[in-house]
């Protein structure tokens, strides 16, 4: 099943399942009561179709964006070329974003100007969907909702520079996510590409995951609750670049869809 969150023409904003068109033309959206989240599927049988819809962020982190740094093997080599060194690690690298930086599908990414050099990172997303602390690995799927496409955007002289990453990776609109949930998907070999004016800079897969998605739930969930709402970005391949003013930036993963965020 495909969710998404939606603000309709009269300005109110929902969640909706796709289902095929009643006109038998493509898909459209049905409504649901409430955040699927916390209310399941019941539906208050409105039906919108696409073009009369705006795409919203279909998730706001309840408490936390969690990433991963260093999970594919590709982009630790890039790294250490780049003078940010290291191998990679044994055990998956985590840090924050604040649920402030999350943006939805078509929102501008803003570069701030404390930084000179604003880069992408393509990211499968995963979407907790119950609480979750100390989840054995063998059971990490069961607090999982569903994926969808996220850019870790990061300002890079700022990564360098701070040691840490919080402000680097923290910015407002630093965190792009959609444009829909997908609940059911085989994750073992997802293509992941990232365009940048529709010019592929990064090209990979899943199964190149230096850890898996069960061990990336387990793992953080060690170390935080997670709550319903809450996301894992999975970490990036290799080919990560800059965005410049006027770009256009398109995250696509295989069975979700494309995430595009104008760059200003
Ligand atoms: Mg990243």
């Amino acid at each position: 099943m495909r969710v998404a969150r939606f603000r309709a023409a009269d300005n109110t904003i929902a969640f909706g399942v796709f289902d095929e068109a009643e006109n038998g033309e493509g898909e459209e959206l049905v409504e649901l009561v409430a955040d699927p989240l916390v209310a399941g599927y019941e539906t208050t049988g409105r039906r919108f179709s696409l073009d009369e819809v705006t795409l919203l962020a279909p998730v706001i982190p309840r408490s936390k964006v969690v990433c991963i740094g260093k999970n594919y093997l590709d982009h630790v080599a890039e790294m250490q070329e780049r003078g940010m060194g290291g191998e990679a690690p044994k055990e998956p690298l985590l840090f924050l974003k604040p649920n402030t930086a999350v943006i939805g599908p078509d929102d501008a990414i803003v570069r701030p100007s404390l930084s000179n050099q604003v880069e992408f990172e393509g990211e499968l997303a995963i979407v907790i969907g119950a609480l979750a602390k100390e989840v054995p690995e063998e059971r990490a799927l069961e607090v999982v909702f569903g994926f969808t496409c996220g850019n870790d955007v990061t300002a890079r002289d700022l990564q360098y520079a701070d040691g840490q990453w919080a402000r680097a990776k923290g910015f407002d609109t630093f965190c792009p996510l959609g444009p829909v949930i997908e609940t059911d998907l085989d994750l073992s070999d997802l293509a992941i590409e990232t365009r940048v004016n529709g010019e592929v800079k990064q090209r990979s897969s899943t199964a190149h995951l230096i850890h898996s998605i069960p061990k990336l739930v387990a793992h953080a969930s060690q170390a935080f609750t997670l709550l319903p709402g809450d996301v894992i970005l999975t970490g990036t391949p290799e080919g990560v670049g800059a965005l410049e003013p006027g770009d256009v930036v398109e995250v696509e993963v295989e069975g979700i869809g494309v995430l595009r965020n104008p760059v200003r």
